[in-house]
């Protein structure tokens, strides 16, 4: 995802301490990249996604028809909610380390909350709260930025992209000279 000002102004807080609205901060005097406040907003988007998605899982069943890249056009059947799901599980245990990705299932994934996860977990509520913010910018950063298909925005994800630039062809390699051989010289008698 390519980050500037028209994509991360919508996401941002308007009370962010750091950005002040604004969407992106300067790290090394000079480049901009976006906020935490945005990185979060991204989280909570793709997870509000997801339940609703988990909460219809009874109504599934349904697939849909998706447009291929390529010249031929093809299209190809899927199932978008449930792949959408398993997109948000695998990628989040896949990037969290141990003690994130318990904090993660109970709070996100089993829907408990600060004060059932800090008795289970053994936390206080501000060391709970700095861990769930941690995971939001983590997370939501992972999911706007993976390759080649990202989880953020959702509508690309759900409506699927079709490109239609033509794939280039590789440029043929480089010709490879062969070392030359000399005849060999061979009297002409011997040669008979
Ligand atoms: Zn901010």
């Amino acid at each position: 995802m390519q980050w500037n000002r028209s994509n991360v102004l919508g996401l941002a807080k308007v009370s962010c301490c750091t950005c002040h609205g604004y969407g992106l901060r300067v790290v090394h005097k000079k480049r901009e990249v976006p906020c935490h406040c945005v990185y979060r907003a991204i989280f909570r988007a793709c997870y509000n996604r997801f339940r609703d998605c988990v909460a219809n899982g009874a109504q599934t069943g349904t697939v849909s028809l998706e447009f291929c890249p390529g010249k031929e056009g093809r299209r190809t059947f899927s199932r978008k909610k449930e792949e959408y799901i398993a997109d948000f599980c695998l990628v989040s245990r896949r990037e969290l380390d141990e003690a994130d990705y318990r904090i993660f299932r109970f709070h996100f994934l089993l829907g408990a909350d600060w004060k059932l996860c800090c008795r289970r977990l053994q936390m206080d509520r501000g060391n709970f709260f700095h861990a769930v913010y941690r995971i939001e910018q983590k997370l939501g950063r992972i999911f706007a930025s993976l390759e080649p298909y990202s989880l953020y925005p959702l509508d690309q994800y759900f409506g699927g992209t079709i490109r239609n630039e033509r794939p280039h062809p590789l440029p043929p390699p480089p010709a490879i000279r062969a070392p030359l051989i000399p005849y060999l010289q061979l009297p002409l008698a011997e040669a008979a």
